[in-house]
């Protein structure tokens, strides 16, 4: 069983990339289960076809502790596995603890079963707070993909999570597996990225075009792979997907100086100081 988180900042695409893509690996006959660690619980809603999953802290909430397996796992499209974590009641503690809750009930329940490919760890933000590094701390998943692209937020956030990753990597035996661009059409965006992941010790792994299509099918509560399958944009996704199944670069980043990473957004024009 292959543990993969997938990182980025919020809005760069990491759910919807995490969903086409073992959507994608669902349709070559892989095992998966995605679990959404993001208190917005909408990692999954593309796999369910936009069925309300009831979050992990939700049941809890209102079930009390003696929670039913079947409560919190759905079966989506390919007979993914579909658990969204959720988050505390807004204001109240940290939303990096619906994580821990939720991946320790999962193994009390037993979710993690023998025929599983792949689990996915679809995880907001940068790994700045306690909760949202625990994947990676306590060596849950053991290969990271960073959503990027070449806007320089995105890029600022890839290294920070780099950071964290390195952090991590001795004691828990986490690896970067590679950086996965969903492209915001900014100018030599394909080199820049190569140029990024490279100078990280890593790799591209995929460049995900950026189409409308993707809209689509988020409107239809549907993956473009269950969408439109015949769309080039279906073929990116299952790209991507045989890439990571093929992969064989795992590193620890080496995460760079702002100034190094100035210096490579204004080498390819991003930044024209
Ligand atoms: P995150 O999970 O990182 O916060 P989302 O996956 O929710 O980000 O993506 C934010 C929005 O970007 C989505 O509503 C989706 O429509 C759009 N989007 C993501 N990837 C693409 C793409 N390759 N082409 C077009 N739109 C995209
Ligand atoms: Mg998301």
């Amino acid at each position: 069983m292959r543990q993969v988180a997938i990182y980025g900042k919020g809005g760069i695409g990491k759910s919807t990339t995490t969903q086409n893509l073992t959507a994608g690996l669902a349709t070559m006959g892989k095992q998966v289960m995605v679990v959404g660690c993001d208190p917005k619980a909408d990692s999954t809603r593309l796999l369910l076809g936009g069925l309300a999953q009831k979050s992990v802290l939700d049941t809890l909430r209102e079930e009390g502790d003696d929670v039913d397996l079947n409560a919190i796992l759905k079966p989506g499209f390919g007979n993914i596995r579909c658990v969204e974590s959720g988050g505390p009641e807004p204001g109240v503690g940290c939303a990096g603890r619906g994580i821990i809750t939720s991946i320790n009930m999962l193994e009390q329940l037993g979710a993690y079963t023998d025929d599983l490919d792949y689990v996915f760890y679809d995880v907001l933000g940068d790994v700045v707070c306690g909760g949202f590094a625990m994947p990676i701390r306590e060596g849950k998943a053991q290969e990271i993909y960073i959503v990027a692209s070449g806007e320089m937020m995105a890029l600022y956030a890839a290294n920070n999570i780099s950071k964290g990753i390195k952090k991590y990597a001795n004691s828990g035996g986490v690896r970067l597996g590679g950086i996965i661009c969903n492209s915001r059409k900014v100018d030599r965006e394909l080199d820049l990225l190569e140029a990024f992941a490279k100078e990280l010790g890593s790799q591209l792994i995929h460049f995900v075009p950026r189409n409308n299509v993707v809209q689509r099918a988020e409107i239809n509560k549907k993956t473009v792979i269950e969408f439109e399958p015949e769309s080039a944009q279906a073929g990116e996704y299952r790209a991507l997907a045989k890439a990571i199944d093929e992969n064989e670069l795992f590193v620890i980043p080496k995460p760079m100086t702002q100034d190094r990473l100035e210096e490579i957004l204004m080498e390819y024009g991003l930044m024209d100081i």
